[in-house]
C-alpha cells in the first residue's frame, strides 16, 4: 500500500491567501457595489516590454521553419542568454562569471525551492522572519524543518527576526547553521542590506562552513548605488554563496517564466567521507535530470531585455512601479502611519496602527477603505503587527487607495 511522504503533512495549510480570498469574497457579497483595490498580491500588471514581445514573435517564426526549428535546448539554458546575463547584470559590477556558472530556469520560485535538495537532510536551516514562504515550505517537504509549534515556528528551523527594533536587519545566528536564506531587497519588508552587513554574512559563512542562498529577485529596484545588487560584489562570496535572480518582477515575466541561478564553481560542501564536493556540477546534474530547459521562445524574449530598447522599456516599467511605491509610502506616512520599505523595493511594509494585529488591520483596511493588503503574520511570526502592500498595481489604484485610506480609515 502506498504511504504518504509524511513531511507533506507537516506543511502549514496555505491558509494566508485562502483566508484573504475568503474575507474579500465575504466583503464583496455584503457590499456588491464596493470597488475593492487589491494591493496584496505580488503579481505584476504592466505588459511585457515591446522589445521582448517582438523577439518572441521572431522566435516563434523560427520555430515554424525547418531550417531554424529547435527541439530540446540545453537544460542549463542557451549560451546566448547566459552571455547577456554575465555581460549586463554582473560585469558592470565587477563580478566575473563563466558561462557554466549560470543556470537558466523557469523561475526563482522553482530554484529557491529546489536548491535545498543538494544538502544533507539533517542540515540546519536559518531564515529571516518574516520570509518568502517558499524557503520554509520546501525545507518542510524535505523533512528538514521539524515540527510546527503553537507559535507558528518549526522546531528545527533557525528564525532570524527582522523587526523595526533591529531595523529589519537580522542578527547572525546564535547557534550553528548550515544553510542561510537571505533575500535582498526583501520580500515582504522591502528592506535592503548594506555592503558591510553582507560582508559580515559572507565572513560568517567562511568561518562556519555555511552556504548562503541569496535571493536577489528584486535587485533591479535598488536605487542607491551604494547598495549591492549581487552578493558576489562582496569579496569571498564566490566560495560560499549561490544567487537567485528572476525576470518576473523586472520585465513582467511572472506568466512567461524565466529566471536564473548563479552557482560559482568554488562553492563546496562536505561529503560523508569528509571530502569536499562542488555544488556547481551537482546542480547541473540535478537540473539535467529533472528539468528540460526553458522554452527557446521565452529565452529569446529574455535576451531582448538586454537590448538597448529592452533595457529602456524594462527600466520604464520598474520606474512606474517605484512611483506607485512612492505614492503609497508617502501617502500613508502623511496620514500618520508608520511605513517601511518601498524605496529600493516594490513592497511597502506598514505597521498596524495602535495595537492592531495584522489581521485586524487587514479587516479595517478592507471594510473601511476597501483596500486589500497581505497580513504580515502570514510571512512568519515576526510579521505580526504589519501588513504588506505591493506597488505592482495600476497608478490610479495606488492613488485611489491612498486617498481612501486618508478619508475613510479611522486610525
Ligand atoms: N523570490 C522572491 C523573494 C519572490 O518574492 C518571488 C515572487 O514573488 C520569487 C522568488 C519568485 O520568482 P519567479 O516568478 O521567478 O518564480
Amino acid at each position: 500500500m502506498a504511504s504518504v511522504n509524511a513531511n507533506y503533512l507537516k506543511l502549514k495549510g496555505s491558509y494566508l491567501f485562502i483566508e484573504i480570498g475568503r474575507r474579500v469574497a465575504a466583503f464583496q457579497e455584503a457590499h456588491p457595489d464596493a470597488s475593492v483595490i487589491r494591493l496584496g498580491i505580488g503579481d505584476v500588471t504592466r505588459p511585457l516590454p515591446p522589445a521582448v514581445t517582438a523577439a518572441m514573435h521572431r522566435a516563434v517564426d523560427e520555430m515554424g521553419e525547418e531550417a531554424t526549428f529547435r527541439g530540446y535546448g540545453p537544460e542549463r539554458g542557451y549560451a546566448f542568454l547566459a552571455e547577456k546575463i554575465i555581460q549586463h547584470d554582473f560585469a558592470p559590477r565587477g563580478v566575473t562569471l563563466s558561462l557554466d556558472e549560470v543556470f537558466i530556469s523557469d523561475g526563482a520560485k522553482t530554484d529557491t525551492a529546489n536548491f535545498q535538495e543538494l544538502f544533507a537532510p539533517e542540515s540546519i536551516v536559518a531564515l529571516t522572519d518574516p520570509v518568502y514562504p517558499v524557503y520554509v515550505d520546501s525545507n518542510v517537504m524535505a523533512g528538514r524543518a521539524g515540527d510546527l509549534d503553537a507559535s507558528g515556528r518549526y522546531s528545527r528551523l533557525v528564525y532570524l527576526p527582522c523587526t523595526a527594533e533591529n531595523n529589519f536587519r537580522p542578527a547572525l545566528p546564535d547557534r550553528p547553521v548550515d544553510l542561510i536564506y537571505l533575500c535582498y531587497p526583501n520580500n515582504p519588508t522591502g528592506a535592503t542590506i548594506t555592503r558591510e552587513a553582507l560582508k559580515e554574512w559572507v565572513e560568517y559563512a567562511h568561518q562556519t562552513g555555511a552556504v548562503i542562498l541569496y535571493d536577489a529577485a528584486y535587485e533591479a529596484y535598488i536605487r542607491d548605488p551604494e547598495i549591492p545588487h549581487s552578493i558576489y560584489e562582496v569579496e569571498g562570496a564566490r566560495e560560499v554563496a549561490v544567487e537567485f535572480r528572476s525576470f518576473s518582477k523586472t520585465a513582467g515575466f511572472t506568466g512567461t517564466r524565466c529566471a536564473y541561478t548563479i552557482v560559482p564553481r568554488e562553492v563546496q560542501v562536505t561529503a560523508p567521507d569528509g571530502s569536499r564536493v562542488a555544488l556547481n556540477p551537482l546542480w547541473d546534474r540535478r537540473q539535467s535530470t529533472k528539468f528540460n530547459g526553458v522554452p527557446y521562445v521565452v529565452q529569446a524574449g529574455a535576451a531582448a531585455v538586454y537590448t538597448e530598447d529592452g533595457r529602456q522599456q524594462t527600466q520604464a516599467v520598474i520606474d512606474y512601479y517605484m512611483e506607485n511605491a512612492r505614492i503609497i509610502r508617502e501617502g500613508l506616512q502623511s496620514i500618520g502611519l508608520t511605513v517601511y520599505g518601498g524605496v529600493h523595493a516594490p513592497y511597502i511594509w506598514v505597521k498596524s496602527p495602535g495595537a492592531l494585529t495584522s489581521w485586524e488591520f487587514f479587516d479595517r483596511l478592507l471594510n473601511e477603505a476597501h483596500v486589500v493588503g497581505t497580513p504580515g503574520a502570514g510571512f512568519g511570526p515576526s510579521g505580526e503587527g504589519y501588513l504588506r502592500l505591493t506597488a505592482f498595481g495600476k497608478r490610479e489604484d495606488a492613488e485611489e487607495a491612498v486617498e481612501r485610506v486618508r478619508t475613510r480609515l479611522s486610525v
